[in-house]
C-alpha cells in the first residue's frame, strides 16, 4: 500500500501553523507567547521583548517587472515593523536573510539596501545582522523584527471581551486593487511595449501596495491618550480573516457593519472598474498594514473624533457568530479567504 500523502493545500496556511503548533509545547518560563500571535512574546524582566519573522518570495510575494527593488526593501521592513505594532510595541532591532542569484548585480543590491536603509531611519531601527546565501534563481528576503513593549501595554489578540468596540486604522483594500492595476499595466506593456502605463489616477492604490507603511503612529497616540487596545492584529491577509482571528484569539463574536467599512474613493471606483466588489477588496484583499484592534466602550470617548480611526462594529458574546451587516441591512456571515499561496 503506498504511503498517506496529504495535500498541504487541504490544510491551508492558517491550518498548517495550528499543527506546527500543537506539536510544540513550551518550555521556557521566559516564552509568555509563542506561536499564533502577530510577534512571539519573551519575558526580560521589567519588559517584554517581541519577536516576529516575515519571508518575502520573488514569484509569489512580489514581481520584480513591477516592483522596484527600493521598494522592496522598504516594504520587507515596514511589514514586520507592522507587526510589532500589532503587538503595541516599539521595533528596535532587524536582522535580514538574503537568498540572492548571480540574475542580481552589486548595484541592484545597493538597491534593496537603499530601501532598508530608508525604513530603517524611518522607523527608528536598527539592521544588527542577517545572513547571506545564494539562491538558484528567484530573490528571497527575510526579515526578523526585534522590539518591546512594556508588560502592562503589551497587546494580544486575545484580550477582547464582549461590547468592545472594533476599530480599524486608515482605509483598507488599496494595495489589492494597486496589485490588479500593476498585474493589468504589465499585460498591456507585454502585448504592446509602446504603450506607456497610465498610472497617475492609481497612483493611491499602486503606493499602498509597493511602499506600505506600519502604523507606528497609531502606537505613539494610542500611548499619548493612554489609550491599551483590547486585542490587536496588523491587517496582513485582509480584514475578514483579521477579524476572525481577533474573535478565535478572544473568545468572541464579532459584529461589523458594511457601511462603516473605510475604503478609499478611488479604491471604491477602480474596485467597480474591475468588476469587483469593493467590500472585497477590503474583507479579501490584504496587505493594508493597517491595525485592527479592539477597545473598552469606556475609551470610545477619547478617540471618537481621531480622523484616522475607524469605529466598525464591535464583539459580543456568541463566540460563534461572526456577522457583517451589509448595507441593505441584511445579515451576512464573515468568512475568511486571505491568501492562499498553497
Ligand atoms: P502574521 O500574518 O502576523 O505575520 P502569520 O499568519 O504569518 O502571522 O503567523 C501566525 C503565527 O504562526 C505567528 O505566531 C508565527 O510566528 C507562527 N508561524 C508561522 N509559520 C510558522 C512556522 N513555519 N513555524 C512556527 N511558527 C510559525
Ligand atoms: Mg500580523
Amino acid at each position: 500500500m503506498a504511503a498517506k500523502r496529504t495535500e498541504i493545500a487541504d490544510l491551508g496556511e492558517f491550518g498548517l501553523i495550528d499543527r506546527i503548533k500543537n506539536g510544540f509545547s513550551l518550555q521556557n518560563l521566559t516564552s509568555l507567547k509563542g506561536i499564533g500571535d502577530d510577534t512571539a512574546v519573551i519575558d526580560i524582566g521589567t519588559e517584554n521583548l517581541l519577536v516576529s519573522t516575515d519571508m518575502l518570495l520573488e514569484g509569489i510575494h512580489f514581481d520584480l517587472s513591477y516592483m522596484p527593488l527600493q521598494h522592496l526593501g522598504y516594504k520587507a521592513v515596514a511589514v514586520n515593523v507592522s507587526d510589532i505594532a500589532a503587538m503595541n510595541g516599539k521595533p528596535e532591532q532587524i536582522v535580514v536573510a538574503l537568498g540572492i542569484s548571480n540574475r542580481f548585480s552589486l548595484e541592484a543590491v545597493d538597491m534593496l539596501y537603499e530601501g532598508i536603509r530608508a525604513a530603517c531611519s524611518n522607523y527608528k531601527v536598527d539592521l544588527v545582522g542577517g545572513d547571506t546565501t545564494s539562491s538558484p534563481s528567484g530573490l528571497v528576503i527575510s526579515i526578523t523584527a526585534i522590539g518591546r513593549a512594556a508588560k502592562d501595554k503589551t497587546v494580544l489578540r486575545s484580550g477582547g471581551k464582549p461590547n468592545d468596540i472594533i476599530c480599524v486604522t486608515g482605509d483598507l483594500g488599496a494595495a489589492f486593487m494597486g496589485l490588479q492595476v500593476l498585474a493589468r499595466e504589465k499585460e498591456v506593456f507585454q502585448t504592446n511595449p509602446n504603450m506607456q502605463p497610465d498610472l497617475e489616477k492609481y497612483e493611491y492604490m499602486v503606493g499602498r501596495q509597493l511602499k506600505p507603511e506600519a502604523r507606528m503612529d497609531i502606537v505613539h497616540e494610542l500611548a499619548e491618550k493612554n489609550i491599551v487596545p483590547t486585542s490587536m492584529i496588523d491587517v496582513s491577509d485582509g480584514l475578514a480573516s483579521e477579524l476572525l482571528h481577533l474573535a478565535k484569539n478572544s473568545g468572541a463574536g464579532i459584529k461589523i457593519f458594511e457601511e462603516k467599512i473605510p475604503i478609499d474613493s478611488q479604491t471604491y471606483e477602480t474596485a467597480i472598474e474591475f468588476h469587483i466588489d469593493p467590500t472585497t477588496t477590503a474583507m479579501n484583499g490584504g496587505e493594508d498594514y493597517e491595525l485592527l484592534f479592539t477597545i473598552k466602550p469606556s475609551d470610545f470617548e477619547t478617540l471618537k473624533n481621531h480622523a484616522d480611526i475607524h469605529f466598525i462594529g464591535h464583539l459580543h458574546d456568541n463566540a460563534s457568530q461572526h456577522l457583517m451587516i451589509s448595507k441593505q441591512g441584511t445579515v451576512v456571515p464573515i468568512q475568511a479567504q486571505g491568501w492562499k499561496h498553497f
